[in-house]
């Protein structure tokens, strides 16, 4: 059985869009996972088919009514693995949870737009929120795809090697090694030759092994304490 994406959005033309080009693209050709849209707005049932409406206590913006998100929510109840409302309020995405996803049978995902969806039908649907980061989108569905691109690219056959998988960022706790290619000497823009480190070229593997989880280390230390530190508390920083 393929993996399911099923998503509820008022914007069902935006889908698959990006998750149609590349490595999702083909595996979803490929038939590694699916992906479903349901219009939200389908299920509005008022004369005039409204999906929002002005909030209780006042101030901005428009909410999204709980029977009509209630419905849709209702017409998937079959689908398989948890619903996710994106939310800036959520548990942040990361590489854990992208796994967690990928390993289950799929993930229904609403997608909010205006200022949200009425918080009784989060309540009486137990949804789990799930936030792309601290920062505002104008709508769920740049997060869904993220979140779907994230997992689908870990699904069985998705992605062409597999060890490709097990050596990137935040597998092991630590930002990726640089990369390189060719040419082994480049001329960059202001005429400087730059050349490729040279254990890269030595053809010795345990050496550029223990070169990239040496420059793995010094990266996420610069850049990113709060992985470093979980990972030193795990002791991981032994050099093997
Ligand atoms: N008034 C809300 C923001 C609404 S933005 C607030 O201040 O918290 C409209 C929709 O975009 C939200 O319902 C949510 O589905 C989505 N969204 C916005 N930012 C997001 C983020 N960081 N992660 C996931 N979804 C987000």
């Amino acid at each position: 059985m393929s993996w399911r994406a099923t998503v509820l959005t008022l914007f069902p033309e935006m889908f698959p869009g990006p998750l149609g080009a590349s490595l999702p693209g083909k595996a979803l050709e490929k038939g590694v996972w699916l992906m479903e849209t349901l219009d939200i707005r389908e299920f509005a049932r008022n004369k005039h088919r409204s999906v929002d409406d002005t909030p209780f206590g006042g101030g901005a913006g428009m909410v999204m009514r709980p029977d009509v998100v209630d419905a849709a929510l209702g017409a998937v109840a079959d689908r398989p693995g948890p619903v996710i409302y994106l939310s800036p309020r959520g548990r942040k995405l990361d590489q854990a949870m992208a796994r967690d996803l990928a390993d289950g049978p799929g993930v229904t995902l609403l997608c909010g737009r205006y200022e949200g969806v009425d918080q009784r039908v989060i309540d009486s649907r137990r949804i789990v929120e799930v936030s792309l980061g601290d920062f505002v989108l104008s709508g769920g569905e740049p997060a869904a795809m993220a979140l779907i691109d994230a997992c689908v690219r870990l699904l069985p056959g998705a992605m062409g090697s597999e060890e490709s998988l097990d050596e990137e960022s935040f597998e092991r706790g630590l930002l990726e090694y640089p990369h390189y290619t060719r040419p082994q000497a480049w001329i960059d823009h202001e005429g400087v030759e730059r050349v490729v480190p040279e254990v890269l070229t030595s053809g010795h593997h345990e050496k550029v092994r223990q070169w990239r989880r040496a420059e793995a280390e010094r990266i996420t230390a610069e850049r990113r304490p709060d992985l470093w530190s979980a990972y030193v508390a795990a002791g991981e920083e032994d050099g093997n």
